[in-house]
């Protein structure tokens, strides 16, 4: 099924997707956890591109998911880890075991001077690449609060169009912990004539450092009273697991009742929160 499809079709509102990473702890710990998320049907699992999987482990639990689990499956791709012939073999296996859809993305430079493949510069150019080599239906990131990188979050809503006018389907944001940020966004989306389903991404806190180490990477705003929780919580990990949880049910009840079209749950490969959260808001 097409990505728009899915958003408009979906008897779920708002359309519930989750995004995995490939565990290097074998796949079947990935299946566990994903075991116990099915029953919440979502509509869509991602699964991220990262440095340590190679496209063909990511393909191996992609097949996984779709075959062994049948849910429907978007692979995210990256520009900075794929050369054009590299791309067109990736997309060749989607297609031919039947997947529909895929999260096309620049991806970020290595620091440690590890060499990458430059002949997608920008995520628009991989999304056109995709769009004319195949039937793929494409997601595509945005930014509530701008890309780290970008000018200012007009010129980067500029850049978020060059993608959509590529063949973007769909946007799925970065994660983002104050809410009037994302509305914000949405209004300034829907100002350039951006009209295509946006989801919301969701992180519940899970470790502080991780969360820490997150916030400052992508430059994230947080409410006062969410600093002031995971400083009291840094060495209480139940604590801030089930202050995450409280957290994010709050955020997304906030979401949905403004009508958020999707919620994309970065899981981190741990069921326990994510299930927590839509136990209190399907
Ligand atoms: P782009 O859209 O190319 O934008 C990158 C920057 O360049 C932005 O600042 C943009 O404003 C600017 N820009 C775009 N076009 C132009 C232009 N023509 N001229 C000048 N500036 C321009 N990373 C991974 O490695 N693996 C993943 O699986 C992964 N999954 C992600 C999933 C989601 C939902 C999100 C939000 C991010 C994900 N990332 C992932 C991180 C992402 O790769 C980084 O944030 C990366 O730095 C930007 O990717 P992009 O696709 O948004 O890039």
């Amino acid at each position: 099924m097409k990505l728009k499809d899915i958003y408009s079709k979906s008897k779920i509102n708002p359309v519930i997707s989750l995004e995995v990473f490939p565990p290097k702890d074998g796949l079947d710990s990935l299946d566990a956890e994903l075991e116990i998320l099915k029953k919440y049907n979502p509509a869509l699992i991602s699964v991220t591109s990262t440095s340590s999987a190679t496209n063909a482990v990511q393909s191996e639990i992609v097949q996984n998911i779709k075959n062994k689990m049948h849910l429907t499956v978007m692979p995210h791709l990256t520009c900075v880890r794929n050369c054009r012939q590299d791309v067109e073999d990736y997309i060749k296996i989607l297609q031919n075991n039947s997947v529909d859809c895929i999260l096309a993305l620049r991806g970020d430079y290595p620091t440690d001077g590890t060499q990458v493949c430059c002949e997608f510069k920008y995520a628009n150019e991989l999304v056109e690449f995709i769009n004319s080599h195949s039937d793929l239906s494409i997601g595509v990131a945005g930014y509530p609060e701008g890309h780290i990188e970008a000018e200012s979050i007009l010129s980067d809503i500029n850049n978020l169009k060059n993608k959509l006018s590529a063949g973007g389907e769909v946007i799925y944001t970065q994660l983002f912990f104050d809410n009037s940020k994302f509305f914000r966004y949405i209004e300034l989306l829907e100002k350039s004539g951006i009209s295509v389903p946006v989801a919301a991404g969701i992180m519940p806190v899970i470790s502080y450092k991780q969360i820490t180490r997150m916030i400052n990477l992508a430059n994230i705003s947080v409410p006062k009273n969410f600093a002031e929780k995971i400083e009291a919580y840094k060495d209480d990990k139940k604590s801030m697991v089930e202050f995450g949880i409280e957290f994010a049910v709050n955020q997304c009840q906030s979401l949905i009742a403004c009508g958020v079209d999707g919620l994309h749950f970065y899981t981190l490969n741990k069921a326990y929160s994510t299930s927590k959260i839509l136990d209190s808001i399907i």
